[in-house]
């Protein structure tokens, strides 16, 4: 699977099934101290209790900003005092990232972000000028139309390792023996990105390129061959952004059309200029191509398909041409519903977590906000879209 397959990291496919059995509620905010078994092991967590059903399933924030999906029958002992959850400032979330990471890897912090590095200082100041630039620019994009955006309320960790092989290490405690053929992933549990140094990579890599300078590293990646690597960068990042700024809510009902083709939205980057943030809302040429040739064929189904159920995007053999009908359908709404889009993604971001909507759901609040004639909306897209250059 490319990085057009792989949704963002769902461990909570697995572990949400239980959260369908019992009606959850919001708990007090008195720090928890949880003895677990968490993935085999025994873990001993402290957190917020973020939600919990009746017999005591939870959703834990702990301090890191991580989110623990914790089943009653995986909890050995728990016990709280009145403490509030205080999460970790940039020095502290550097020192536990190292000491989890080990002593091959180094801290380079921003304004925003806690890049953790095994590769040079260089290449992860690149990283967190990319990331700071394109978080810049995300805010300001939906402040100007109507967003309730802020910053993130706690610095965000990005991981960056020297070479493959210790980024898929890394990954495969999270994603599974499958691991990831992706160059990066976000992972709305640990809310971290991981992801790997591409001016390692041999196709991108020319011979008696160097790569100590940040002029070296920016003339590397601004190569056309580098473009979908950076791209999937800036895709993570946009889910991290989205899920820290009020936009987003992780372990909400989040249909994946949208998260997706919001990310996708943001994957055109422009990086001829240093400062700005230049390459928001242009036509994904490669997903847009995708989707007419699809549709000229007839294989592009219903709007309502892609909204009632996640089915076909996270379907590896339809997911590619699902991702360009998110990307298609994004472009459209953001562009021309504005308003509805924003006042949308306000409805889905307060919606409780740990509970998954039904397809009859998906489609009320969707027509709530774009109208309910989901024909005459296809229309208006068909007509709007073919027009686009
Ligand atoms: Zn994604």
């Amino acid at each position: 699977m490319d990085r057009m397959t792989r949704p963002i990291s769902y461990r909570w496919i697995a572990l949400s099934a239980w959260l369908l059995l019992g009606t959850c509620s919001q708990a007090a905010t008195a720090l928890e101290h949880v003895l677990a078994n968490i993935d085999g092991q025994p873990r001993k967590l402290s957190g917020k209790v973020v939600v919990e059903d009746s017999v005591g399933s939870m959703l834990l924030e702990t301090d890191d900003g991580a989110l623990w999906p914790i089943h009653v029958d995986f909890i050995s002992t728990r016990s709280k005092d009145d403490k509030p959850l205080k999460l970790l400032d940039k020095d502290e979330l550097a020192q536990r990232l190292l000491s989890e990471l080990g002593p091959d890897f180094q801290v380079h912090d921003s304004k925003h972000y806690v890049v953790v590095y095994n590769t040079t200082r260089t290449y992860a100041k690149w990283c967190s000028s990319l990331l700071e630039r394109l978080q810049k620019g995300f805010l300001a994009y939906w402040k100007k139309r109507g967003c309730d955006v802020h910053e993130p309320k706690a610095p965000l960790a990005v991981l960056v390792f020297s070479d493959r092989d210790s980024y898929l290490r890394y990954a495969k405690k999270e994603l599974g023996p499958g691991g990831t053929n992706a160059i990066g992933y976000y992972s709305f549990q640990t809310n971290r990105i991981a992801m790997y140094d591409l001016t390692g990579m041999q196709e991108l890599r020319r011979q008696n390129t160097k790569r100590g300078r940040l002029s070296d590293i920016t003339a590397l990646l601004n190569q056309p061959s580098a473009e979908p690597l950076v791209a999937t960068i800036v895709h993570e990042a946009t889910h991290q952004i989205s899920f820290n700024c009020g936009m987003q809510t992780r372990y909400a009902d989040n249909p994946v059309w949208l998260s997706e083709g919001l990310a996708v939205f943001f994957e055109t980057p422009d990086l001829s200029s240093s400062r700005s943030w230049s390459g928001i809302g242009k036509v994904n040429y490669s997903r847009w191509d995708l989707f007419r040739k699809n549709f000229s064929n007839g294989k592009v189904p219903l709007l309502k398909d892609l909204i009632a159920t996640d089915d076909r995007i996270r379907n590896p053999g339809t997911a590619v041409d699902a991702y360009a009908e998110a990307w298609a359908w994004n472009y459209f709404l953001i562009t021309w519903h504005t308003e509805e889009y924003a006042a949308y993604l306000k409805t889905l971001s307060a919606k409780p977590q740990l509970v998954q909507d039904d397809p009859e759901t998906r489609l009320a609040d969707f027509r709530r906000h774009f109208g309910n004639d989901l024909d005459e909306l296809q229309k208006e897209f068909l007509r709007r879209m073919s027009r686009l250059k």
